[in-house]
């Protein structure tokens, strides 16, 4: 077994460290404030190359594998957890693009998103249902040579600042989950309006609902085949549910790491607060699941990259990297007294943030429905 990364990785370990303390930390909570899309950070994040982290060089982008991908989200969410998650879903895209999409949909998407001057959006959620995803209603009716849609998509990040979004429509309904099909939907076309929310956290993923009113799309802007969207498309949200794992975990870290160097500067009853083992353990305990949990990421995004089966370790990512991150970053806060409870430190922001991962790309309860499957065999669970 060799756990080393690659010298490449270190250089964008290294490189990224520095840039999210220096670029994104010191504006993580300006998106926040202002609930706008983290347009002048996206700029930065664009001259390094991160927006088109897994896009193919031939559009423009590094092509980096899925271990690589994961150290990026890891370190960018230290600095920016919003600019990480943002990071996330072009890399969801990008990867349901690159399987599934024709040529004239890539060249003329991939390298906007490469250079940064366009944001997309992918939707499967609606007013009526979400963890169940075969039961939506927006629908798709073929008419010539395009298809009509109609319908109301909620929960989409991304969707105030996004040039075009990835949209899940039934084209047969009678068909249930094998009835459904992804079209990329430009935010330009009429009869599209959308509606922003005022979330808890992830402000800056300026997230909210899209109308679609007899919206014209041309049938080479379907991702995938016909029917196809269930099978085709979602595989990859088994590499999404692992980076937004390391998103958290990455959080997790950082909040941690501020809070032994708090705890060793902050005195109480004569001695820095460090020495009381119940300020010392729950962080020596964050640290140890922390690292466990990495190291289950990795192993995971490393089966990816092997071509191996990571449907389940996916999910364990999903369910366990949010949950233990929230707990993590909640007892941090504590340890940093009513100061944590302030903006003043990015803590209770963080907080905010984490807790949508635990339910964006699916609950805790969808994640272990998938691990269970994956356990007992369908015929048994
Ligand atoms: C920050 C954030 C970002 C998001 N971004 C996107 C996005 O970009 N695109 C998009 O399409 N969606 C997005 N979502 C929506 C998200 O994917 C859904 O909220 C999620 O899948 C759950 O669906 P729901 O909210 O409709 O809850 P429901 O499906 O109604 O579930 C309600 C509760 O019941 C539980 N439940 C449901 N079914 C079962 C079952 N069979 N067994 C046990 N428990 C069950 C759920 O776990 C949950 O606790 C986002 C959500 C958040 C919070």
């Amino acid at each position: 077994m060799d756990f080393s990364l690659t010298d490449e990785q270190k250089i964008m370990v290294d490189m990224l460290s520095t840039f999210s303390k220096n670029e994104l930390l010191p504006n993580y909570n300006k998106a926040d404030k202002e609930q706008k899309f983290p347009y002048e950070q996206w700029k930065k994040m664009a001259e390094i190359g991160m927006t088109g982290i897994n896009i193919p060089e031939e559009y423009g982008g590094q092509d980096a594998d899925s271990l690589t991908t994961g150290l990026v989200m890891e370190e960018l969410s230290k600095g920016d957890f919003n600019c990480a998650g943002a990071l996330l879903i072009e890399v969801l895209i990008v990867d349901v693009l690159k399987r599934c999409a024709n040529d004239t949909i890539k060249s003329e998407w991939l390298p906007a998103v490469a250079d940064g001057s366009k944001v997309l959006a992918l939707v499967i959620t609606e007013p009526g249902c979400g963890t169940d995803a075969g039961a939506i209603q927006c629908r798709a009716v073929k008419k010539g040579d395009k298809y009509i849609l109609n319908g109301e998509k909620s929960s989409a990040s991304l969707i105030m600042a996004a040039d075009a979004t990835v949209v899940f429509a039934k084209t047969d309904p009678k068909a249930g989950a094998k009835g459904i099909t992804g079209f990329l939907v430009p935010m330009d076309l009429p009869g599209i309006t959308r509606r922003a929310y005022e979330d808890l956290g992830m402000r800056g993923v300026v997230r909210g609902s899209v109308f679609l009113d007899d919206v014209e799309i041309p049938e080479e802007y379907i991702i995938g085949s016909e029917g196809g969207a269930f099978k085709e498309l979602m595989q990859t949200f088994d590499f999404s549910r692992m980076l937004l794992g390391l998103m958290c975990l990455g959080a997790a870290r950082i909040t941690i790491e501020e809070t032994i160097q708090y705890a060793k500067e902050r005195n109480a009853f004569g001695q820095p607060i460090s020495k009381f083992e119940g300020v010392a353990f729950p962080i020596a305990e964050h640290y140890s699941i922390n690292e466990a949990m990495r190291r289950l990421a990795y192993y995971s995004l490393w089966l990816r990259d092997q071509g191996l089966p990571h449907g389940k370790e996916g999910s364990m990512c999903k369910w366990m990297c949010p949950q233990y991150s929230v707990r993590a970053i909640h007892d941090c806060l504590i340890l940093h007294g009513h100061y944590g409870y302030t903006n003043e430190f990015p803590i209770e922001q963080r907080l905010r943030d984490v807790i949508g991962i635990e339910i964006g790309d699916g609950t805790p309860q969808a994640a272990k429905i998938v691990i269970s499957r994956g356990l007992f065999g369908r015929g048994f669970f």
